[in-house]
């Protein structure tokens, strides 16, 4: 089977204007409205293109027969949750965490979903290839307007917790100017909790921080959280289905460290397996076993973890929990998708149930140390054929390039989809035993 070419693990992404371009909009508009038919929404982040970008998917979907509601500027999570209960199909116009200048589409199913590899590759060979039946003029799809339905998503989310459970409770939240703005600070209100913010103002420009919650971007939430005397900070990505955190103190709580964290709590309410892709710390392994339940890996990718965890459900396994160690947790109960609001919350009940600081809590998780790295190599297969032969007597997992597993260290050394690299990853509790172990790795790919 041919692999993708447009899209990537997270839909298509490009600069605006020069690969990600109306005319590759329309053409996905165009090619979505011939696949699914009905009713289908779109929705976008703050992105300065975004609009151009939205009215070309639309004039694709609208010329091919399909109804089209538009829900505006919303999280992608809040946009699945809607397509789950409304629509045919859905799509939204991101590039979650990139620079401002990017800009993407991701493609949601009926369920709910991201759309999976098998479908991606018939809806890319739509664009690429084949020239798509226009509807004659009694058969064009209308479009409808539908900001409000964002609500349904808050009201979702809230009523997933009991009333008032935030009372009493400071948070500082940073939406980073992007669609999180429209969700999470009323998300939090609701809960009862008391909410300042900082970058709630929707603009593309992104002039607070860039998409990307990184700790360097954060440090003006850590002193939004000091000067209000906050129990937590809060943070999203440009699309919001990523949450991170910091603590009391306004320092970064390492985001497997966040997934490990409210694993427990999911799990402490209802026990099953927790799947998560093989480049996740043990960290959250261990929590999950040391809470009774099991885990599964899955290749690196959210729609893998969700995908693995609807395949666990329909062969009867009881699913408690999956994410990814970047801030992107699943809630099976909610909705098959990373849900940055939902995460937010979450982290509400944590506090209001453990009362104590959240440093606390995350000073109680097991310590490790992690090291990331990109090698260049021409031939990033081969370079990983090379280590599967160097290792064949330790304990390894093929899921995804390849994962060596030892007592209390493992490491990943996976290929880059897109450029001619290998990606490595390294974990150990102790800093030397990884060094030694990354050093290993470098001299079984003669660097
Ligand atoms: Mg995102």
């Amino acid at each position: 089977m041919r692999g993708k070419r447009l899209f990537g693990t997270n839909g298509v992404r490009g600069v605006a204007g020069v690969d990600m371009t109306p005319s590759l909009a329309l053409s996905i508009g165009l090619a979505l409205g011939s696949m699914r038919k009905g009713s289908i929404a779109i929705g976008r982040d703050t992105r300065t293109s975004g609009p151009a970008l939205g009215c070309a998917l639309k004039a694709g979907l609208l010329a091919t027969g399909c109804d089209v509601t538009d829900c505006g500027i919303l999280p992608t999570p809040a946009l699945q949750y809607l397509v789950r209960q409304h629509f045919d199909a859905g799509a939204v116009i991101t590039a979650s965490h990139n620079p401002p200048e990017y800009n993407g589409v991701k493609v949601i199913e009926p369920d709910g979903t991201e759309m999976g590899d098998e479908e991606t590759i018939r809806l890319e060979l739509r664009i690429l290839d084949e020239k798509v039946p226009l509807v004659p003029w009694n058969a064009a799809g209308r479009e409808y307007q539908a900001c409000h339905l964002v609500h349904e998503y808050i009201d979702a989310v809230v009523q997933k917790f009991l009333p008032g459970i935030g009372e009493g409770i400071t948070v500082a939240v940073d939406p980073g100017c992007g669609a999180a703005c429209a969700t999470t600070p009323e998300i939090l209100t609701r809960l009862g909790c008391r909410v300042f913010t900082i970058n709630s103002q929707m603009d593309g420009n992104f002039p607070g921080r860039p998409p990307e919650p990184s700790t360097e971007g954060l440090l003006p939430l850590g002193d939004l959280v000091r000067a209000t005397g906050a129990s937590l900070g809060i943070a999203h990505d440009g699309d919001a289905d990523r949450a991170v955190f910091l603590d009391e103190q306004g320092r970064f709580i390492e985001e497997n460290k966040e997934f490990a964290l409210i694993a427990s709590q999911v799990c402490g309410i209802q026990k099953g397996t927790i799947v998560m892709p093989v480049s996740t710390s043990r960290v959250v392994e261990t929590i999950a076993r040391n809470c009774g339940c099991d885990v599964k890996y899955t290749p690196v990718g959210s729609i893998y973890v969700a995908r693995a965890m609807r395949a666990l459900e329909a062969e009867g396994t009881l699913v408690a929990f999956g994410g990814e160690g970047n801030g992107g947790l699943i809630y099976p109960d909610h909705q098959y998708c990373r849900d940055g609001g939902m995460t937010a919350a979450m982290m509400i009940a944590i506090l209001a149930k453990e009362r104590c600081p959240i440093s606390e809590l995350v000073a109680a998780m097991p310590e490790f140390h992690l090291i990331k790295e990109k090698i260049r190599g021409k031939d990033p297969a081969a370079m990983i054929e090379r280590l599967n032969s160097e290792f064949s007597r330790e304990s390894i997992d093929r899921t995804d390039g390849i994962r060596i597993n030892r007592a209390d260290s493992w490491a990943l050394v996976r290929p880059s989809g897109t450029e001619p690299l290998v990606r490595v990853i390294v974990e150990s509790p102790q800093k030397e035993t990884a060094d030694l172990f990354f050093d290993e790795i470098m001299q079984k790919l003669g660097k």
